[in-house]
């Protein structure tokens, strides 16, 4: 089966609404008519919750989608400075990043919680674009593979089955490949693809399998990104530095446009 290829650049803590809407400006004067490629490949931004709107505005009708970055599990209440479900739908998203390392390892994320959050995002009939990943020592200890079952399973085990029917993205990112400039070969990502495509398999059966998106992240760019995409099981990318610029993001596109 071929899957739609899945771009998605995560624009973390930058950008103005300004800077925003310069960047799509140029992204679809190198791209063209936006619609077109949507058609083809699946183009999202991962964005802060300041350029919501000015992102959904700047994109409207193209069928690029907005991300959030993070989520609360909560359907409301008291949680200063979290967003809900229900405030992504409003503010016209189309899914959250839940689980990025980043949030792991700066604000105690833990596999609990990213379940929680995938149940909430899935229940709402959003995306959850969920990360998993090893680090540097777990990789050179050889527990690539078990740190990553065990991040998907204990974050799956709190995803309820009525959830369990709507559509999620998996993101293989090696913490030690985010913003390092080093990139897994495609081999070592295809190994870890082809292996959490196995987890959905037992988790899910054959069908949910082969037609789940599993994209890989960590320092792909413009140079690097067409090889990946030849592997069978890497079906797009989470694209950190170099979505940041429309150059270089609009070639990964272009890439992912002519990958089979
Ligand atoms: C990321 O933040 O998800 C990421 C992959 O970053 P970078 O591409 O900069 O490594």
């Amino acid at each position: 089966m071929t899957r739609k290829k899945f771009l998605a650049g995560n624009w973390k803590m930058q950008k103005t609404r300004a800077e925003a809407s310069e960047f799509f400006q140029l992204f679809t004067k190198i791209l063209g008519d936006l619609k077109n490629v949507t058609r083809v490949v699946d183009v999202a931004f991962g964005v802060p919750a300041t350029l919501f709107d000015a992102c959904s505005t700047n994109t409207a009708g193209s069928g690029v989608k907005i991300l959030a970055q993070n989520v609360h599990f909560e359907k409301q209440g008291a949680f200063t400075g979290e967003l809900s479900t229900g405030m992504l739908a409003d503010a016209g998203l189309a899914g959250s990043i839940i689980g990025h390392s980043e949030r792991r390892q700066y604000f105690a994320e833990n596999d609990e919680a990213v379940g929680k959050k995938w149940n909430a995002l899935a229940l709402r009939g959003l995306l959850p674009v969920v990360c998993v990943g090893e680090t540097k020592a777990e990789r050179e200890q050889g527990k690539t593979n078990d740190v990553v079952t065990k991040q998907f399973e204990a974050s799956f085990a709190h995803v309820s089955v009525e959830a369990r029917a709507n559509e999620f993205i998996v993101a293989y990112e090696p913490v030690w490949a985010i913003g390092t400039g080093l990139t897994a070969t495609p081999e070592q990502a295809e190994d870890v693809h082809k292996m959490i495509r196995g987890l959905i398999d037992k988790h899910f059966g054959k069908e949910r399998a082969e037609s789940t998106r599993v994209l890989y992240g960590g320092s792909m760019n413009a140079l690097n990104c067409a090889e990946l995409l030849q592997k069978p099981n890497i079906d797009g990318g989470l694209i950190g530095g170099a979505s940041l610029k429309p150059e270089d993001f609009s070639k990964m596109v272009q890439a992912a446009l002519v990958a089979k």
